[in-house]
């Protein structure tokens, strides 16, 4: 009898619908999991919505994650979710402050391994300096967990997709593919050392506010306070298809050198065999950056000081064309078109 009583209690517990029955069990969850792990003044006050002090001008994103496997070499849905909004919002010249997240979870999900997403939730949105203020949870019948995340930011600066100038040189913060090449390698059982990029790149927001702060001082280098005209992160699609939003939305062409796109050996290696290009990869920790030509070398060096930028490189130039082109290692141009369909479903 004893025997069975502790292995009751040591049985793992799962997601059941009295889970998102809005009763005692669901109440459960949220403080024994979301509360405990998310804990800040606004969400504990459990209130209806979050109430925020906000002044100026603010940013506010969305976004819906549905990687498959959750959990993968370098990150796991949960840091995903936080890493993809941030990054969104600094996208667009904004300091991250406040997520709210919806959970939808399959019946029989893993508790332990719940916890374990929202844990790491928990540590990215600490590193990236934002709070998770607000959430919701239901659960469904259908198997596997899906997250919503959406942000606020303050708008320190007004980098816009639709800003970058002729002549303008073009900053890829780091190497290319290794968030693709990690779910794939997880999807098709290939064993090897590649971890996702996904991370916060916080360290980017600070440009902004040194711009902001100082205007014409950046390290002891004179930047004028429009020098960064354009930022997007390099998601889905690539490099590739951020270059083909930006010529459409600023109006201009690209020319980008082969050589100087940053790939490590290792993904290289991987898409020889595969047949794949890191240009139409999608990366979760990678940023594009517009910089007026006279600012760009001291701007890549700031950027370079930046956690998770260190291999940051200027990758090309804005030219008054209307095409994406390839400078390719022997010498040739080659216009790049727009990735067609994605190849990898539910990468993010
Ligand atoms: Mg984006």
């Amino acid at each position: 009898m004893q025997l069975k009583i502790k292995k009751a209690q040591n049985k793992k517990m799962d997601i059941t619908m009295s889970h998102g029955s809005g009763g005692q069990m669901t109440a459960k969850l949220i403080n024994d999991i979301f509360f405990k792990h998310f804990q800040n003044d606004i969400l504990l006050k459990a209130e209806d919505s979050a109430v925020l002090d906000m002044n100026g001008k603010i940013a506010f994103t969305t976004d819906s994650f549905v990687v498959e496997p959750l959990e993968f070499n370098g990150g796991d849905i949960g840091k995903l979710a936080v890493c993809g909004t941030v990054n969104d919002l600094i996208s667009v010249g904004a300091r991250p402050l406040y997520l709210t997240c919806g959970f939808i979870i399959g019946e029989g999900f893993s508790i332990e391994q719940l916890e374990r997403i929202v844990i790491s939730m928990s540590e990215t949105a600490k590193e990236a300096g934002v709070k998770i203020v607000a959430g919701d949870t239901k659960v469904i019948e259908t198997k596997g967990l899906f997250i919503n995340t959406s942000g606020i930011g303050d708008v320190i600066s007004s980098v816009s997709i639709s800003n970058s100038k002729k002549g303008s040189k073009i900053i890829v913060t780091g190497n290319l593919g290794e968030h693709q090449a990690s779910i794939m390698s997880a999807r098709m059982g290939i064993e090897n050392n590649i971890k996702s990029d996904v991370a916060p790149l916080i360290g980017l927001a600070n440009i902004f506010e040194k711009l902001q702060n100082s205007p014409k001082n950046i390290d002891n280098s004179e930047i004028s306070k429009t020098a960064i005209q354009t930022m997007r992160d390099i998601t889905r699609g690539g490099l590739v298809t951020v270059l083909h939003e930006l010529c459409e939305k600023s109006n201009c062409g690209v020319l980008i050198y082969e050589k100087k796109i940053p790939v490590c050996n290792e993904v290289k290696g991987f898409c020889d065999i595969l047949g794949l290009e890191p240009i139409y990869m999608a990366n979760e920790g990678k940023m594009l950056i517009v910089v007026e030509e006279k600012y760009a070398d001291k701007v890549l060096e700031f950027v370079k000081n930046c956690l998770y930028c260190e291999n940051a490189t200027i990758v090309g130039e804005i030219t008054d064309g209307s095409d994406v082109i390839l400078k390719t290692l022997i010498g040739g141009e080659r216009i790049l078109s727009p990735l067609y369909s994605e190849g990898l479903p539910r990468i993010c």
